[in-house]
């Protein structure tokens, strides 16, 4: 009876879902956690958490207990990379978040932990997700690789029912019949779960594809589509991660991807700031490109109604609305002089037939 669920009221309509002081989920802003699949040293955490910092992330990952395929696989530090999150987190301010395993480490994880990650592996083990939801920390639920949607939004019943309002969901692929991607990352059931509840949705491309040349743009993908947030493997030596090195970007790789974003960097520093920029300048660029192109089909417009290119009361409104919605960062002297000019080419545009693809 999906009607009566806590997890569907006020179905597509998102609520925020706070973490520390800086973080929001479900906002305006796309939260993008990023970080190491696991924590193997101070050192790799550290480097990481300024890394993905000083590129834009706003949240940073690592696990310090691991669900390995094999039992002889490397399990994580434990305890040991919990008080390595915390140090990271207090050298760069990021907020943590970390799976956690067992129902006897919670208290230890929620110590340690601004969120708590429950697992792919997990998503049903109802007995982790009921304590985890009364360990007051604030919880990322993994879709499991076999769980349908209604399977998945169940499981987020179990974290609501126990009163934790604080919850996310998380799409990371699902198991399918191709073996050449690690997973096939299900955006449509991101998205359905998104209009299906009111909890924030974030995609997890790293797992969601296990290919590292895949991961940046399906987070493009998952963005566009309207998803809030991404999850990321980042480490500043990817090819000898001890976990997950396939689908690992480096430091460089998860910069580039964060600029292509639009999303700002986390840094004063000058060259990231002027690279940020520029990726701004081109956005404009390919905006003014649009309008000029739709100038030109409406010169053709107004010379087949006989009218005249320069329609002044038109101008006056469409200023007049871009000053009443203008953020206070942009004077009212500033947005009239910009906006001259862009009229101004448009009026040239449109005053040459050719650039509507007549002949002149
Ligand atoms: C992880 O994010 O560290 C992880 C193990 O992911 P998943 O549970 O989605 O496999
Ligand atoms: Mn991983």
């Amino acid at each position: 009876m999906a009607g009566e669920l806590l997890v569907t009221r006020d179905a597509g309509m998102t609520r925020e879902v706070a973490v520390g002081f800086s973080v929001r989920f479900g906002g305006k802003e796309p939260v993008v956690i990023a970080g190491p699949c696991s924590v193997e040293s101070e050192a790799q955490i550290i480097e990481s958490a300024r890394a993905v910092r000083a590129a834009g992330a706003s949240m940073l990952r690592g696990g310090a207990f691991k669900p390995r395929t094999s039992p002889y696989s490397f399990q994580g530090l434990g305890q040991e990379g919990l008080r390595l999150l915390a140090k990271a987190r207090e050298e760069t301010g990021l907020p943590v978040v970390t799976e956690v395993l067992d129902p006897a480490d919670l208290p230890l994880v929620a110590e340690h932990a601004d969120m708590l990650q429950i697992g792919a592996r997990n998503m049903q083990n109802y007995s982790l997700l009921r304590q985890a939801a009364r360990a007051g920390r604030p919880v990322l639920l993994k879709r499991g690789p076999g769980a349908t949607l209604e399977e998945w939004l169940h499981a987020a019943e179990y974290l609501l029912a126990e009163g934790n309002e604080g919850v996310v969901l998380c799409e990371r692929g699902i198991r399918s019949f191709e073996t050449y991607t690690r997973y096939t990352l299900d955006l449509p059931s991101a998205l359905a779960a998104k209009q299906r509840t009111h909890l924030p949705v974030i995609a997890d491309p790293s797992h969601g594809t296990g290919r590292r040349e895949l991961v940046a743009p399906m987070s493009r993908a998952s963005l566009a589509a309207g998803l809030d947030g991404l999850m990321l493997e980042v480490h500043p030596s990817p090819d000898s991660a001890l976990s997950d090195a396939a689908q690992t970007l480096s430091t460089e790789e998860f910069q580039g991807l964060m600029a292509s974003l639009r999303i700002a960097p986390g840094t004063d520093d000058l060259p990231s700031l002027r690279a940020a920029v520029d990726e701004v300048d081109e956005a404009i660029l390919d905006l003014l490109w649009r309008r000029m192109e739709l100038s030109g089909r409406i010169g053709a417009a107004k010379r087949q109604l006989g009218l005249a290119v320069h329609q002044a009361e038109r101008e006056v409104a469409i200023l007049g609305r871009l000053a009443a919605q203008a953020s206070q960062a942009l004077a009212p002297e500033s947005l009239a002089r910009i906006w001259e000019a862009i009229l101004g080419a448009s009026r040239a545009v449109q005053a040459d037939g050719r650039a509507a693809g007549e002949s002149a």
